[in-house]
Order: C-alpha cells, then structure tokens, then sequence
C-alpha cells in the first residue's frame, strides 16, 4: 500500500442532510490534491471525518497504509498529519512566534516542556525556521490579532507545519487572502511539496489558485464525487461546470 492517504466510501450524515456520500479516492506520495465543490456540497465535513473530529458513520480511512478510523487528531498528528479548518486558529493575543510553538508543543511537545510550560531551544528554533520560510519574520513578536487577515491565514497555514508532517489538509486557506498574500501561499506550499516531497489536500473555492497549484483535483456535489481529473479536465467538464450553475 504506497498511498499516503487513502479513503473508502466514507459516509457521513447529519440527520437528515447526507453530507458525504460514499466517497473513495487515494492520494499518492507528493500530490497535491485539490478538492472544490459548491458551498455545502461536504468539503469540510469529508475532512473533519477523515481527521477524527467527526465520527463518519461509514468508510475507513488510511494514512500510509495504517487505518486510522476513530483515531484522534492528536494522535493523526503524531502519524505526520496535519491539517488547517475553515475558520482561523490563531490565538490572536499570542505573538507569531508563540502561536507557531503553540502549535508545535500541540504535536510534538516533550513531557519535560509540557510539565514546565516552557517551551524548549529546539522548538523555539524550530519555529523560526518555519517563520523565516513564510516570510513572517518582520511579524515573529507582533500579537497574531494585529495582523491583517491575509498575514493571519499564512500564520495559520505555518502552523500546521511545526510538526514536520508528511502530509497536510488544508480547508481554504486562501479564502479571502489578497493577491500577493495568495501568491506568497501558493509558492510556500509548491516549495514545501518540491524540497520535502509533503503531499496536500487542498479545499479551495479560489479556481485560479486550484489549478495552479493542483496536479489533480476531485469534485464533490452533493456530498458526492461527481468527477476527478487534471485542472484541464476539471475546467471542460460539463457535470463541474453545471454543478458550480446549479444546474
Ligand atoms: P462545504 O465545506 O463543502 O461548504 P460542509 O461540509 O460544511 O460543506 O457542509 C455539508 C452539509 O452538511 C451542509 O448541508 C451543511 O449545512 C451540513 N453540515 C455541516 N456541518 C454540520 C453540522 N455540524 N451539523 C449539521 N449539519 C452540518
Ligand atoms: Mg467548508
């Protein structure tokens, strides 16, 4: 088994609203998945199910070749995943630098830095490395809060890398992030996936910035794949193009 993730027909209702039907796809090594589809078609529902904080009520999921089903996020964490959510994470009163340890100490703390509440050298350093990777290193002592949105989104897209993960789903991090905030993202993340070889699922409303950076990309309506293909594919496909019309 060389998928680094790899779902099968995950279901997952809320009452009556069937919010991901059956969905199955692989994911192999160095992809950079994207997955688009009109608002409430399951998007974030799929992730939240296959990052354990939804129980699906069908499906298993696996993260290279281990099955992760009813795992906890934490512990996926632990396993090399990571992951951003719609809404933003920051702890706006926290500077940059304390919010990227934050989300370090989170994944990977030692039970000596937990205990003391302090956070190592190594992390410290580590965190600056990522800072000085997204270019917020004229914000590192700034409170997260002070940033504007668009510097806020690429803090919390950092964030999701302090543990080194191998793989990293990200729920829009673009959405309303201004054109050279969007151009500084979608070249850290290329850079990420060409010198370490990370691999991403991508949920993105934002068209132009999906089939820039996708090498694929799956199409939910309706909780449902309706198709999957290259950005050229994605774009003529007749069924994408009235699921976005409503038609
Ligand atoms: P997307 O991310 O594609 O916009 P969501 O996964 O957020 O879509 O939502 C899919 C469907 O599930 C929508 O109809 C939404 O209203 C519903 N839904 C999502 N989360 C919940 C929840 N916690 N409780 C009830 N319904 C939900
Ligand atoms: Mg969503």
């Amino acid at each position: 088994m060389d998928h680094v993730l790899s779902v099968r027909n995950l279901s997952k209702s809320f009452g009556q609203i069937r919010a991901v039907r059956d969905v199955s796809f692989d994911v192999a090594p160095g992809e950079i998945l994207g997955l688009i589809g009109p608002n409430g078609s399951g998007k974030s529902t799929l992730f939240n199910s296959i990052l354990g904080q939804l129980r699906p009520d069908h499906g298993e999921i696996h993260v290279n070749g281990r099955q992760v089903n009813r795992m906890r996020a934490c512990d996926l964490a632990r396993l090399g995943v990571g992951r951003t959510f719609q809404m933003l994470q920051v702890f706006p009163k926290m500077t940059v630098l304390d919010n990227i340890i934050i989300a370090g100490q989170e994944h990977q703390g030692t039970m000596l830095s937990r205990l003391f509440g302090r956070p190592d050298a190594g992390l410290t350093e580590e965190a600056d490395k990522l800072i000085a990777f997204f270019r917020l290193g004229h914000l590192r002592d700034e409170l997260a809060g002070s940033l504007s949105y668009g510097q806020q989104k690429l803090l919390d897209a950092a964030m999701a890398f302090m543990a080194g993960p191998s793989l990293v789903l990200l729920d829009e991090p673009a959405g309303g992030v201004n054109l050279s905030m969007l151009e500084n993202l979608r070249e850290r993340l290329l850079a990420f996936n060409s010198e370490r070889g990370t691999t991403f699922v991508v949920i993105e409303h934002n068209m132009e910035f999906v089939m820039s950076l996708c090498t694929r990309i799956i199409v939910l309506a309706e909780g449902a794949i309706i198709a999957e293909g290259s950005p050229d594919e994605i774009r003529e496909n007749p069924d994408v193009i009235s699921a976005y019309l409503g038609g």
